[in-house]
């Protein structure tokens, strides 16, 4: 440890400097000459580092930058990216986004924690592993791509086409890091998401509501269906989606139960007296992490200004959104609602898909989890907290568990002040360089 924090105390300046490098491009959405800057920079500091690099592209839009460093008999895939938010609004910015700037220990630019600072601090810590120890024990993929922020829109298609390449022995995902009570962080999937727009239809036009005892309310129509989809209790009654529904583990079970979790707090927060059902803090963590979801995102349909006017209405339409566990894939879930529809004579409401993402899970007892859990305690000198899953959706299935990698956890150089996707976005620079000591720590024990 004393070494690794030396090798990293000789090196820190020029650390620094390159990292200040890479944010210097601003490369967001549409920057076509920021997105290049920043594209041909990871390049050509991954061909520095020694790596075979491609660019890996199914067509227009950002290329990946793909490059394996290391020889060894396990892989391991490392996912970021070199594409930001936009930086507006610009005037809330202390510093310019992209004019990298240190105040008070913390590093202030766009793309300081999502995601450059994964991507160099990875970089960083081949170059540490090496002055330490010498070549890297593993090979390390680097998998960098410059379409994040914009939804990924070619990651399908890109894994597809080079499963070989990307299929890994594990894979580290970007996010993950201290909690408000600094405790290290990370997680070990995340939930898929089927969305959905249902629209049911009347009369040609708007009409007179004195017309209701004759005419269909499509409102009404779509009130009924809904109420199909989910009882009073919160369960979700759609045929056959809770069979494919896997309880949590015991493992994940006892992880849970370590997190830190205070539903009063959250409860007050969000001014609610109760969880759904008086639900326990673990039970409601718990359903949080590990169960699906029904919900609706919005309805519309007839007259919903101020005061009041007679009508019925010609269409009503909702938003629909499905969080989604393993095993429960949007193409799956779009023939359930489909089929649960037309068995109760519904068939007329139009079901709209949106492209979905399918969930991701690692088992608990995972290398690569197993391994972070360690390297983490090490590092960081305390139990880390492990959440079996992010309640939030990411792509992460379709690079890992897609192509045949057992499991991947997400872990990153994230705080709670950090401001991700808003002006004054920082990372603090003490966890810079911690997470290049873990990231070693890591490669050391994931390798044997
Ligand atoms: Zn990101």
């Amino acid at each position: 440890m004393e070494q690794i924090r030396a090798i990293i105390e000789a090196n820190r300046e020029r650390f620094l400097a390159e990292f200040g490098e890479l944010l210097g491009f601003p490369s967001e959405d549409g920057n076509a000459a920021g997105l290049t800057g920043a594209a041909d920079w990871v390049s050509e500091r991954l061909q520095r580092l020694g790596a075979r690099v491609q660019r890996l592209s199914t067509g227009d839009g950002p290329p990946v930058i793909f490059g394996e460093v290391g020889a060894g008999p396990r892989s391991l895939l490392s996912y970021s990216h070199y594409d930001v938010q936009p930086a507006d609004p610009l005037e809330l910015w202390e510093s310019p986004p992209y004019t990298p700037t240190v105040r008070d220990g913390k590093l202030y630019a766009r793309g300081a924690v999502d995601d450059k600072g994964d991507t160099v601090a990875r970089i960083h810590a081949v170059e540490v592993y090496r002055a330490a120890y010498g070549e890297l024990p593993l090979r390390l993929k680097f998998f960098v791509e410059g379409e994040e922020e914009v939804g990924s829109p070619h990651l399908a298609p890109l894994a597809a086409r080079y499963a070989d390449l990307i299929r890994a022995d594990g894979a580290i995902w970007e996010g993950g890091g201290f909690d408000d009570a600094e405790r290290y962080t990370f997680y070990c999937g995340v939930k898929g998401i089927a969305y959905f727009e249902l629209r049911a239809h009347g009369a040609a036009y708007d009409l007179h509501s004195g017309y209701a005892p004759m005419a269909p309310n499509p409102a009404w129509r779509l009130v009924h269906a809904l109420a199909t989809l989910k009882d009073a209790q919160d369960n979700i009654t759609v045929d056959g989606l809770m069979a494919h529904v896997r309880p949590p583990t015991e493992a994940e079970r006892a992880y849970i139960r370590r997190i830190p979790f205070d539903g009063a707090k959250m409860k007050a927060n969000w001014g609610i007296p109760a969880f759904i059902n008086d639900m326990s803090d673990e039970d409601a963590l718990t359903r949080f992490l590990t169960a699906p979801t029904c919900t609706i995102c919005g309805v519309r349909g007839g007259f919903i200004d101020e005061g009041e006017k007679t009508i019925l209405p010609s269409s009503a339409l909702v938003k629909l959104d499905f969080r989604l566990v393993p095993d429960l894939t949007p193409e799956l879930v779009t023939r359930l609602l489909r089929e649960h529809l037309d068995r109760r004579g519904f068939s007329d409401i139009e079901i709209k898909g949106f492209v979905g993402m399918v969930g991701a899970r690692s088992d608990m007892m995972a290398p690569v989890v197993q391994t972070a859990i360690a390297a983490a305690r090490t590092t960081y000198g305390h139990e880390p907290v492990v959440y079996p899953s992010h309640g939030g959706s990411g792509p992460m299935h379709t690079l890992v568990q897609g192509v045949g990698t057992p499991g991947g956890i997400i872990t990153g150089v994230c705080y709670p002040g950090m401001r991700m996707h808003a002006p004054n976005e920082n990372i603090r620079l003490d966890d810079y360089f911690r997470h290049i000591e873990f990231l070693v720590e890591f490669i050391k024990r994931f390798a044997v």
